[in-house]
């Protein structure tokens, strides 16, 4: 074991403050990463507040980690000394299950292990990115592609692959007609990426307050959900919304601007339960939908996409007695687009 500086909370309620943490020695199929970046996310918020359930601490967040390779256990074959890697939401899952087979690790049957907060092979709880090491299984970790900065790489490890995923797997591309809603972290990486996909591509946002910069990141059309008049002229659109919202919002009002046999799929994870009415899928055939992040192969797969494309995160890096005020941002939707630690900053 050895200790790493991290930045963490003690309690749901306290603000994060600097903290020591052990991590494990490297074992043979481990990677030594020297973390460069690590993304915000909105669940470090949900998850460290103990929102989704009780939550052990000390707990560090961070599961948006790009970083470079600083040692490799004795029979690690992907990656080497040097090398740009990430690491996203999970470290490790069964290996056995369909799921796992598949390679949709993130459904593992008996459950994957996350980055924070999930309990370890050996027992210990996972801490997460917000640290200057971590010790990661190889196979948990991804290769950041030459012409990705690591900066603009991090959020890509989670809010990337989890707007990838489901629009991959609901078929976005040329003459699909795609809605957003919410344009922060996950939203506007749905923007670029259902946009690089092909897909004509609207934001629906609380206000027109981000209008340009929905409109620059590639967004066809962007309205505003205060305004009663878009649910009117949107009505039957679309084959396929993303929603992205961390809060409770009616989903009869998004199922109505669906088309025949569309799906809303609900990537944003509050706590409070989403009520659909059934009239609101009968009618039309539609499909109210969920999806977690995304595979370890296809999230190699968003890598070299976004790359291709040129798509990183539109970021605000931030050093690490930043996060608490990034956080206060976070949850008043002051976000463009993804705050993401400078964790040289660590110490
Ligand atoms: P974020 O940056 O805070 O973005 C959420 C956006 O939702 C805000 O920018 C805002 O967009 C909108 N919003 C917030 N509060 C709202 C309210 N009360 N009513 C209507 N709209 C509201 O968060 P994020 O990091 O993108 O994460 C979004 C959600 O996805 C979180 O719940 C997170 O836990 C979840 N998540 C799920 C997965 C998964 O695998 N399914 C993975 C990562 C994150 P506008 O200002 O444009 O309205
Ligand atoms: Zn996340
Ligand atoms: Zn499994």
């Amino acid at each position: 074991m050895f200790n790493v500086n991290a930045y963490g909370a003690t309690s749901a309620t306290d603000p994060l403050a600097p903290l020591t943490i052990e991590r494990r020695d490297l074992g043979p199929h481990d990677v030594h990463i020297d973390i460069k970046y690590c993304g915000v996310c909105h669940s470090d918020i949900h998850d460290v507040r103990g929102e989704w359930g009780p939550t052990e601490y000390p707990l560090v967040p961070g599961h948006e980690i790009a970083g470079v390779v600083s040692a490799v256990g004795s029979d690690v074959s992907k990656h080497a000394v040097g090398d740009r890697v990430g690491v996203g939401c999970m470290v490790d899952s069964c290996r056995e299950c369909d799921n796992c087979q598949a390679g949709n690790e993130q459904y593992c049957l008996p459950g994957n292990t996350p980055t924070y907060g999930g309990t370890d092979r050996d027992g210990t709880i996972t801490q997460g990115g917000y640290a200057t090491d971590v010790i990661v299984n190889e196979d948990f970790v991804v290769r950041i592609p030459e012409g990705l900065a690591l900066d603009v790489a991090a959020p890509l490890l989670c809010a990337g692959i989890t707007t990838y995923s489901p629009l991959r797997h609901w078929g976005a591309g040329p003459g699909k007609r795609i809605a957003i809603v919410g344009l922060g972290g996950l939203g506007h990486m749905a923007v670029k990426i259902a946009k690089a996909l092909g897909a004509e591509v609207t934001v629906l946002s609380q206000s027109l307050r981000k209008k340009d910069d929905g409109l620059r990141l590639g967004a066809d059309d962007y309205r505003a959900t205060s305004d009663r008049q878009t649910f009117k002229d949107l009505a039957g659109r679309f084959d396929l919304i993303i929603n992205t919202v961390s809060a409770e919002v009616n989903v009869n009002h998004f199922l109505r601007l669906l088309r025949t046999d569309g799906t809303l799929v609900n990537v944003g994870a509050p706590a409070e339960p989403l009520p659909v009415q059934a009239f609101s899928l009968i009618l039309q055939r539609k499909s109210f939908a969920g999806s977690l992040i995304g595979g370890i192969r296809e999230t190699q797969e968003m890598l070299d996409f976004c790359a291709e494309h040129g798509i990183g995160a539109d970021i605000e890096v931030i050093a690490a007695d930043q996060i608490n005020e990034a956080w206060e941002r976070v949850l008043k939707s002051d976000v463009r687009y993804r705050f993401v630690i400078d964790v040289s900053t660590l110490g």
